[in-house]
């Protein structure tokens, strides 16, 4: 294998609308705009790899500003003019610069990645998986906290577009989510599989299963995130007193996170991405550490573009950890920008995301300048 070189780090942030009718709230926020971040690695021969970073405030503390100014001023300097084996190496190095700034890290790491493959003449799958990479993975599309006009809107053009499993978001103050799931269940019938994510809304275990019960006969294939992310305990409580599987989310970012959740036996699912977990490479070792412990993982996601969902895609496509005929993963770009961030842009068939077979991640971002012009979806 030929090593990493990088010896340039170039990012640049670039502004992502959201289709105005498919724009997300939860009780949390609201996601109207994705300001991220392009991370670019050359290497000592002009090979280039990229990465995106998904950031935004309210999820992991970072916005693409600090993100950029981390990059540039703390993780070039210890990288570039460097040579490393295995991605590892450097994710390694990052770790022990900075704590915490998951996305940003994410990104150079998952360039790195890209790069790496690409130095080898490979697919990333090749030197990542454990498995031979299916072809296509069914995504999974998040139905915001709207009233029930506005939910059945949202469910049928998923629904029309091919999309099979609905992500609710619930638990938003005046929002009747019982109300609105029926109606759905009344237009499209058993068809679409019903997940829920509350994003940590229910503020006490005895809050969430009350919830869950409530929303249950409607058939709930699994349930994210009932309560507050740093409330593990309280996650396996409401685990412990409902019967629908329980999915973690913003409770684990980190490897120690979810060595806790499988002490507190809190979850069934593991959501997994690289931003949240702070690398392709840690993403890679939580989902064989979930795996080994029994646990299914899916892909999660901070609505990254197709830039972002190349590797996501790579990552759950060609590890056993994720059954991704089983539990749809979260890779709907397609669905909620109006534009890709790609030269090609991922291919989406009959509800399922192509996964890209080649070198590195397999795409090529837009140059700079071009992110709102090429690539236009209809
Ligand atoms: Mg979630």
């Amino acid at each position: 294998m030929l090593p990493l070189e990088p010896r340039r780090i170039d990012v640049r942030i670039v502004d992502h609308p959201l289709r105005p009718e498919r724009v997300i709230r939860t009780h949390a926020a609201t996601h109207d705009r994705s300001r991220f971040l392009i991370v670019r690695v050359t290497d000592a021969a002009g090979r280039v790899g990229h990465g995106e970073a998904a950031t935004t405030a309210m999820w992991s503390g970072e916005s693409a500003d600090s993100a950029e100014a981390m990059i540039c001023t703390d993780f070039a300097p210890v990288l570039v003019g460097r040579t490393f084996a295995h991605p590892r190496e450097a994710l390694a190095v990052l770790d022990a610069t900075a704590f915490g700034n998951p996305f940003a890290k994410s990104a150079v790491d998952t360039a790195l990645w890209d790069l790496w493959a690409r130095a080898n003449g490979v697919n990333v799958a090749a030197l990542a998986g454990d498995r031979p990479a299916v072809a296509r993975i069914p995504t999974r599309a998040s139905v915001g906290a709207y009233d029930t006009p506005r939910t059945l809107e949202l469910a049928q053009a998923f629904w029309d577009a091919g999309i099979r499993t609905l992500k609710f978001k619930t638990g938003m103050a005046g929002v009747d989510d019982a109300r609105r799931m029926a109606a759905v269940r009344d237009r499209l019938g058993d068809g679409p599989v019903f997940t829920i994510d509350a994003n940590g809304a229910y503020a006490t275990a005895g809050d969430a299963v009350a919830a869950i019960e409530r929303l249950q006969p409607f058939g709930l294939a699994l349930v994210e995130q009932p309560t507050p992310r740093d409330r593990l305990s309280m996650l396996a409580e409401v685990r412990r007193n409902v019967a629908v599987p329980i999915m973690v989310d913003e409770g684990v970012f980190t490897r120690d996170q979810l060595e806790e959740a499988l002490d507190l036996d809190a979850f069934d699912i593991l959501s997994i991405y690289p931003g949240k977990n702070g690398g392709f490479t840690h993403a890679l070792d939580l989902a064989a550490r979930a795996r080994a412990a029994g646990k299914a993982c899916a892909i999660g996601s901070n609505l990254e573009t197709d830039l972002g969902q190349a590797a996501m895609a790579c990552l759950a496509a060609s590890n056993s950890a994720f059954p991704v005929d089983r539990i749809a993963c979260d890779l709907p770009a397609v669905v909620f920008y109006r534009v890709s961030s790609l030269v090609e842009p991922l291919r989406f068939v009959d509800g399922c995301i192509e996964v890209p077979t080649g070198l590195g991640f397999g795409v090529e971002p837009l140059a700079a300048g071009s992110a709102m012009l090429a690539g236009a979806r209809s």
